[in-house]
């Protein structure tokens, strides 16, 4: 059975919708995925870019599980050889991020998701002709217990070690909006005042995309129609936006397929939800958080959160029969639909903290 990768990068722009007037957009690929920048003119475009290629650059290097040398890769490589390494800054600072939202969101988030990630045949150049057995599942899912990394974040330099051997830590879900944060804060730093920062739908904003239009428009996708976006709203400055979906990245076995976003309660791909966008005030946030909304669903996932002030998210189940987007108050008021009003919205909101959610058109 051949894998099929697909690679959905240009789902969250401005001009990805088609609507509004055009932008000067530079793009180039990295990190596995399209990273873009758009300005009010491509002159500024091309010296954002000149700026922010060699971050995305340094960030693959450093957490990609793809390349055999990068620090997450060593790391990986040291698994259950007793050897507690050292840390650079970055992959510390985003070690610990990580580890917050797994507790947070009680190991939906689970930044050693890796072993799954391998069992599903998500990091071979194949994937398996047919599933293995229960037992071998089983045995994957144990080492994804992320109760088990060892992380020393108060010792200079900070350290890490994972016990045992096959454990895999995968920071595939935060590292992008990583990215895009360090994007941000260059070009805020030299002076940017207009600009829109994507990789891979990982987005952030900055200033507006013409005088007068007060932010950038952004499309939410239709999961169900290959490049087409369904409801669209305006990235206000600083504002950053970061969708999952369970066709970005999919693996078939036995004519079967399954998504990237792995359940590790069960060692599944999550099933039934087909993508889920979040507004947050960092980018590093969004990406997290749609990872993490991904596998909670709707129901827990308004109710974790209420713990994130300022956060929004959408969720559309996986029923291409129906569209659906189920919006959290502060978001759904701010989407407008595009072209006919071809979805139906919900309004959810958290009704108390047992995960109970009200519903209304
Ligand atoms: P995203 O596209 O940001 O939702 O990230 C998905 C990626 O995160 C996957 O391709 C895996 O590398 C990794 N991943 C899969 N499942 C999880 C999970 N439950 N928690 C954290 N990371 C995960
Ligand atoms: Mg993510």
């Amino acid at each position: 059975m051949t894998r099929t990768l697909a690679v959905a990068a240009l789902l969250l722009t401005a001009t990805g919708c088609g609507s509004g007037p055009a932008v000067a957009r530079s793009q180039w690929f990295t990190m596995g995925t399209v990273a873009a920048i758009q300005a009010q003119s491509m002159e500024e475009a091309k010296k954002g870019r000149e700026l922010i290629q060699p971050l995305f650059e340094r960030v693959n290097t450093l957490f990609s599980t793809w390349q055999e040398t990068s620090e997450l890769s060593r790391l990986n490589q040291a698994a259950g050889k007793n050897e507690l390494t050292p840390l650079s800054p970055e992959v510390a600072t985003l070690v610990a991020a990580a580890l917050q939202i797994a507790e947070a969101s009680d190991g939906a988030f689970n930044p050693l998701a890796g072993s799954l990630m391998s069992f599903w045949g998500f990091t071979q150049e194949r994937a398996p002709s047919a599933l293995s057995s229960e037992e071998a599942l089983q045995e994957a899912r144990k080492l994804a217990d992320w109760h088990r990394i060892q992380f020393y974040p108060t010792s200079t330099p900070v350290r890490l070690y994972l016990p045992h051997p096959g454990m895999k830590l995968d920071l595939g879900a935060i590292a992008k909006g990583y990215a895009v944060d360090l994007a941000y804060n260059t070009l805020t730093q030299v002076g940017t005042t207009n600009a829109l920062i994507d990789l891979g739908g990982n987005l952030r904003a900055i200033g507006e995309a013409s005088p007068g239009r007060g932010g950038w428009r952004t499309g939410i996708r239709n999961p169900f129609v290959d490049g087409s976006c369904t409801a669209q709203f305006l990235m206000t400055n600083g504002e950053a936006v970061a969708t999952s979906g369970n066709y970005e990245r999919f693996v078939e076995i036995a004519n079967k397929r399954y998504g990237h976003i792995m359940d590790v309660r069960t060692g599944r791909p999550v099933t039934g939800m087909a993508g889920v966008t979040v507004v947050a005030p960092s980018a590093m946030l969004a990406d997290a958080l749609s990872t993490t909304l991904f596998v909670l669903g709707p129901e827990a996932g308004v109710a974790f959160l209420k713990h994130y002030p300022g956060c929004e998210a959408i969720w559309i189940p996986d029923n291409p029969e129906k569209l659906t987007l189920l919006c959290t108050p502060g978001i759904a008021k701010r989407l407008t639909p595009i072209g006919q009003k071809q979805f139906i919205s919900r309004v959810i909101s958290a009704k108390d903290n047992n995960a109970r959610w009200s519903e209304a058109e």
